[in-house]
């Protein structure tokens, strides 16, 4: 055999080799990967076809040899173009539908059969035969109709593959460009390649595809190797900005809008592409009318504001200013918006449900006694008057008895208001138990706190429940106790609750204050 042959015959073996290995290899791997991997298993396979074929195509000796090879050569030459622009479509994110990977699919099933049988119809090559006058295997061809119509079709696939990767080159990061090369190139090479030899340059039916293929393998190891194809698409980028719930803006460094995700078009509708170049302070202004709620001073820093969108409802928000620093001398602002709302309502419904009564919506016990223990303190470090009062209803299981539980949660209720009526705002008052309730009383002597719980005595005595017109009479004792040096919080309330105690022995509806 002439050593240009074999060499010609090494290198495509070779090539085919590289692309068995991309396929195997990713094969085994596959489950690291997206679902793409699978067209590029797809893809290599095809491609190691080809490049085997045609190997062996040319170490065929007979015609039935040759022609076994060449039809086995078609089945990665016809499919590999379109089963690579399937592949690239998909990772650039486009839409691949069953329809649109049986439309590519049509002409190469087409082609493979042209071939396998052209020699009944001559449709694929007009004339395919050992060349007279260098024999086995160098082939003599003259190509025919579907031969040109295949040719056409491969080559838009590898065309539209290119011009889509192309596209792609402003979008991407510079990490990710080493994918996008190896991807144009994987189309590139074998277009130019097949057009020279279309041209007639290289002559003796030897196609040299398989041949420059080698290259694009290479680049597909490398960026398999150093940029982790299929783990990481650029794509992926673009796709996280779109999707995410998360309002986006982004900045240049001289505060100018430069982009900005759905998300956050869906939370400010007037935020526009014309506004792409002018100032956020400015840009701001036409989304809001409230002030800006966040400053671009430090790397990072997190705001919570209440802004009032274009619906009228009122939202919180937590907006994120991160600075974006792409290289030494250039940078931007990434500002995103996250909508707390709902999560501030279920906070404040915690808060609600941890601190007050449920049924009265006053201080639970919990919450009177860490308020009252701050106030209490600060009492006895000034030297404050401070008193508390124990109060408790009369009879109340009596009510409940005679009226239901229902009626005697209102009557609970009622008592509270009854209270309240008679409050300022810095009384601390609480449901200290089931009826019983609870005042603090900073700046309270006993005397003011023993005329206060009168005066609530009075009111509730004086203004009965009234259920369906008929008036239910509640009444209410109280023990009073005042602030002593010395004197626990808890102590100060024991005494108030032996008051009480009092209170109930000497015929209830009346104020005890403790005598201590
Ligand atoms: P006293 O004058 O000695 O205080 O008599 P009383 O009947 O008020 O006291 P007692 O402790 O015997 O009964 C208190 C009742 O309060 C018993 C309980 O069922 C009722 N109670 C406690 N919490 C609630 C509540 O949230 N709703 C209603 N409807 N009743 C409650
Ligand atoms: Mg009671
Ligand atoms: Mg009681």
């Amino acid at each position: 055999m002439h050593s240009p042959l074999t060499m010609i015959i090494t290198l495509a073996c070779t090539s085919g080799v590289l692309n068995l290995y991309l396929c195997v290899h990713v094969l085994m791997k596959r489950h690291h990967y997206t679902k793409i991997a699978y067209w590029f298993i797809l893809y290599t396979g095809l491609l190691a076809i080809y490049c085997f074929a045609s190997a062996f195509g040319l170490m065929a000796t007979t015609m039935t040899a040759a022609k076994f090879w060449v039809t086995l050569q078609y089945v990665g030459i016809a499919f590999s173009a379109p089963i690579g622009l399937l592949f690239i479509m998909y990772y650039l994110g486009l839409k691949i539908t069953t329809q649109r990977i049986v439309a590519l699919l049509i002409i190469p099933c087409i082609s493979f059969i042209m071939v396998a049988t052209n020699d009944i119809h001559h449709f694929h090559y007009r004339i395919y035969e050992f060349d007279p006058h260098l024999g086995a295997p160098y082939i003599e061809q003259e190509i025919g109709i579907w031969y040109i119509i295949h040719g056409v079709f491969t080559f838009t696939c590898l065309l539209v593959a290119f011009l889509l990767v192309l596209f792609q080159w402003r979008e991407t990061a510079k990490t990710y460009r080493v994918q996008l090369i190896s991807l144009m190139c994987s189309q590139l090479i074998p277009m130019v390649t097949s057009f020279i030899y279309l041209m007639g340059v290289i002559s003796h039916g030897i196609d040299p595809v398989p041949i420059v293929m080698l290259i694009s393998s290479l680049l597909f190891l490398w960026s398999i190797s150093s940029s982790r194809l299929f783990r990481i698409m650029p794509v992926t980028k673009d796709a996280i900005f779109n999707s995410i719930n998360d309002g986006v803006i982004v900045l240049d460094e001289f505060y100018r809008l430069i982009e900005f995700n759905p998300a956050c078009q869906k939370m400010f509708p007037q935020l526009d592409k014309s506004m792409f170049g002018k100032d956020i302070y400015e840009v701001w202004r036409m989304l809001s009318k409230d002030v800006m709620p966040f400053q671009l001073d430090t790397i990072t820093s997190s705001y919570e504001c209440q802004l009032e969108l274009a619906d009228t409802a009122s939202y919180t928000y937590r907006v994120q200013v991160t600075l974006l620093q792409h290289s030494q001398n250039s940078k931007g602002w990434l500002i995103i918006f996250t909508d707390i709302t709902e999560l501030k309502m279920l906070q404040g419904k915690l808060e609600n449900l941890a601190y007050y009564d449920e049924l009265t919506q006053i201080y639970n016990r919990r919450a009177f006694f860490q308020q009252c223990n701050k106030e209490f303190e600060e009492a006895q470090r000034t030297s404050t008057a401070f008193s508390v009062i124990l109060m408790d209803i009369d009879y109340f299981k009596k009510i409940n008895d005679v009226y239901g539980h229902v009626v005697g949660d209102h009557v609970l209720v009622h008592v509270v208001e009854m209270c309240q009526s008679q409050l300022h705002h810095r009384e601390i008052l609480a449901r200290y138990g089931g009826e019983e309730f609870v005042l603090a009383l900073n700046d309270y002597t006993l005397v003011e706190g023993e005329a206060l719980a009168n005066r609530i005595r009075q009111h509730i005595e004086t203004h009965p429940f009234l259920l369906n017109g008929e008036a239910i009479s509640v009444t209410v004792s109280c023990g009073v106790a005042e602030m002593q040096e010395e004197l626990t919080l808890y102590q100060l309330l024991n005494r108030a609750d032996q008051a009480l105690y009092v209170a109930k022995q000497q015929g209830r509806n009346r104020v005890q204050v403790s005598e201590d």
